[in-house]
């Protein structure tokens, strides 16, 4: 079943000479408990479309279909509604709340929802269940990271999208949040669309779209998608 269906979408930013087309004329699909990656260069318009799809900008052009609804025709409440219901986002700056502990900072992202996941559950499945107490700043990159992983994880979105999740890591850290990403996919079936511009990290991925300038270039189904161990 397709989750997302994009459907001739474009984005411009700026005015006459200075217009950047950020996307342009994008048609996709993104089956329902999928791993996609967005790959491409700096600029390719990976955030962009992350954003539109998330429901975080508006497109100026085309629709986006989750599930049967039409997102692009919601009012900015019905917007806010959607992304609280079902979407996780994690941010390339891991956005954590210096002064509130690993532990306040994950219960923030359960909102109101009381179908929420167990506090224990999720840092034991991080593996940050021993930084409970400490604050953001006590924290190296790979554990911020987590934290903000299990932010988003803990109200079980339907979809979870992540910005250059890995951006800030180098490969080998990278692929490790990839790999903790992998396997929460598959524990709780969800949809995961990551943004990266490695292409070692985008083959952990079973659909990956490669994009260009603005242009969708390529998409790839990869049976076999990388794990590391
Ligand atoms: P990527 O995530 O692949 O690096 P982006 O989606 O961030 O690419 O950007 C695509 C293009 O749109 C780039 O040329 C970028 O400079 C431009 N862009 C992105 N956001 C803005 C903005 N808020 N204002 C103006 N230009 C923007
Ligand atoms: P608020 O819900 O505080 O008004 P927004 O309306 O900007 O904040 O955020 C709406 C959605 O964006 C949230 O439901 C969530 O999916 C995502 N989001 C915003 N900030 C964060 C964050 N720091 N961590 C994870 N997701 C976030």
């Amino acid at each position: 079943m397709d989750l997302i269906t994009v459907n001739d979408v474009s984005k411009t930013y700026g005015e006459k000479e200075s217009q950047v087309h950020a996307l342009n004329r994008i048609t996709l699909q993104i089956k329902k408990n999928d791993f996609v990656a967005l790959l491409g260069p700096s600029g390719s318009g990976k955030s962009t479309l992350l954003n539109v799809i998330s429901g975080l900008e508006r497109a100026d052009a085309g629709e986006i279909y989750f599930a049967k609804e039409n997102i692009t025709r919601y009012k900015d409440k019905q917007l806010v509604q959607f992304r609280r219901q079902y979407t996780g986002y994690i941010f390339q700056q891991y956005h954590l709340i210096p002064n509130l502990t690993v532990q306040e900072n994950i219960e923030i992202g359960k909102y109101l929802n009381a179908d929420s996941l167990d506090l224990d559950e999720i840092t034991k499945e991080l593996n940050i269940q021993h930084l409970k107490k400490r604050f953001p700043y006590e924290l190296s990159g790979g554990q911020q990271q987590r934290v903000a992983i299990a932010r988003a994880l803990i109200k079980k979105p339907e979809i979870l999208f992540c910005d250059e999740a890995t951006g800030a890591l180098d490969e080998e850290n990278g692929k490790q949040v990839l790999s903790y990403l992998q396997h929460l996919q598959r524990k709780y079936g969800l949809t995961i669309v990551f943004v990266t511009h490695h292409v070692g990290i985008a083959k952990m991925a079973r659909h990956i779209i490669k994009l260009n300038s603005g242009r969708l270039v390529d998409q790839i189904m990869n049976d076999q998608p990388l794990t590391a161990e």
